[in-house]
């Protein structure tokens, strides 16, 4: 089975999804969003704030994309980092992009660390572990002494605690917020299948049509052989989370905290403690076949053990194994910045967030439900971003290949 749609742990601790009021299904709306992830949430919250009629359409359960399989991770910043940004769109612009991704943070921690959302188990702090010599020039750098009292794993050289930043468990905050989106008059409705959009209307598989005036393609990387115009922007790129059975008390001898870790490879590998006593890892990604969930759980071990040798012999002792092994699908253009904007007089796409949605899926989502609100500049930013063609296979190819190159690399780095 592969592991893009496989359980995971978050399904099996999640609260129950929130009833939606019985209320006669009404056929014409404003606008229709397509795709239940945190993006797509976003922007049907906002924009019924906002006074305007919506109904969002998720082909399977809220959250069944990214958006509620992910590490968890929430910091601030975009899925290019700053150099990329500044290449692509200028310093000023890069500026008030960074400030976007700063206030989608603060907009995710609002709630996440609300009495509402206490079933998102939000956990302050995220620690940057270097597996290079290279000291980033901050001050407040770790040495690899006193890293100890968070992590015992000899290849740790450095770490940075971003205090800002948080984790938590996705898949309850998406569905303690689809809650609210429905309260405020959302029109929710999952399990569609795939949707057919002609010159009227939006028809759902099961056959029933809706009238929208706009369209918004919030799909990820979930949905992009719907749209012919998306599917030349964005590709769907894999990428892989493990979680070990619980661990008694070994995690407080090799990881003695509550903050989230990870390290400075390029497509590096993450982790953290889980609220039952398990060790969630994340690592790696794929633009080419799908892996298996036993390929998923196999590469997680060998991760783990070349990270943690003394922990894996511990866990081995006492019987430790990988319980959860699963992928996802993120959206990537080929210069890593989110695709938002018009695609035709009556479809937009809020698309592309990368390995790095859970503060910029959001507050992106905000700003789309603003612009269809008739603020027409609050999408500005976006508007620089070149949409470039990403050529399929070939594009998936190049991707794969660049991986490779930066892992070699980052490798070299490590030893040297
Ligand atoms: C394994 C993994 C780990 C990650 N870890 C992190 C992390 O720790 N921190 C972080 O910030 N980001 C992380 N990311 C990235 C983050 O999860 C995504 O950027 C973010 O969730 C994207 O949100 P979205 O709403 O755009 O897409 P999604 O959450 O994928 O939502 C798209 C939705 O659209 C639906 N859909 C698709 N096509 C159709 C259709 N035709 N009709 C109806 N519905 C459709 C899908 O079923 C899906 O529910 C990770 C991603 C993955 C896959």
């Amino acid at each position: 089975m592969s592991g893009v749609y496989s359980r995971t742990w978050y399904d099996d601790t999640c609260v129950s999804p929130s009833e939606q009021s019985t209320q006669q299904i009404q056929k014409n709306f404003e606008f229709c969003i397509i795709g239940g992830g945190l993006a797509g949430l976003s922007c049907a919250y906002h924009l019924a704030k906002m006074g305007a009629s919506v109904v969002l359409l998720e082909k399977s359960a809220i959250g069944a994309g990214a958006s509620g399989r992910n590490g968890g991770f929430c910091s601030a910043g975009w899925a290019a980092n700053t150099s990329q940004i500044n290449r692509m769109i200028g310093k000023n612009n890069c500026i008030e992009f960074e400030e976007l991704g700063l206030e989608g943070l603060s907009w995710m921690r609002q709630r996440a660390f609300s009495p509402q959302y206490s079933k998102a188990e939000a956990v302050n702090g995220v620690i940057s572990l270097g597996l290079t010599k290279n000291l980033p020039e901050k001050s407040e750098i770790i040495t690899q002494k006193n890293l100890e009292q968070f992590v015992r794993g000899p290849r740790y050289r450095w770490g940075i605690i971003d205090k800002s930043a948080f984790h938590f468990h996705p898949l309850n905050f998406l569905r303690i917020f689809a809650g609210e989106v429905k309260k405020i008059g959302v029109k929710i409705i999952d399990y569609v299948g795939d949707v057919q959009i002609d010159t009227a209307n939006v028809r759902t598989s099961s056959g029933t049509d809706f009238r929208c005036n706009r369209i918004i393609w919030a799909t990820g990387g979930y949905g992009l052989e719907s749209n012919s115009v998306l599917k030349n922007l964005v590709l769907p790129i894999q990428t892989f989370i493990c979680v070990t059975s619980p661990m008694g008390d070994i995690l407080d001898e090799y990881i003695p905290t509550n903050m989230a870790l990870g390290d400075d490879r390029r497509a590096g590998n993450y982790f953290r403690r889980l609220s039952d006593g398990r060790l969630l890892w994340g690592m790696g990604v794929s633009a080419m076949r799908q892996k298996s969930s036993q390929q998923i759980r196999l590469m997680g071990w060998k991760n783990i053990k070349a990270h943690f040798p003394n922990m894996v012999q511990d866990m081995e002792k006492d019987r430790i194994v990988i319980d959860y092994a699963w992928s996802g699908l993120m959206a990537y253009a080929s210069h890593f910045l989110p695709v938002v904007g018009q695609i035709s007089d009556r479809e937009l796409t809020l698309c592309g967030f990368g390995g790095h949605g859970m503060n910029t899926a959001p507050i992106v989502g905000k700003k789309m439900a603003m612009f269809l609100n008739g603020n027409l500049k609050s999408l500005d930013l976006f508007s620089i971003i070149p949409k470039r063609k990403t050529f399929g296979l070939l594009g998936r190819l190049a991707a794969e290949i660049e991986y490779r190159r930066l892992s070699f690399l980052d490798m070299v780095n490590e030893r040297y």
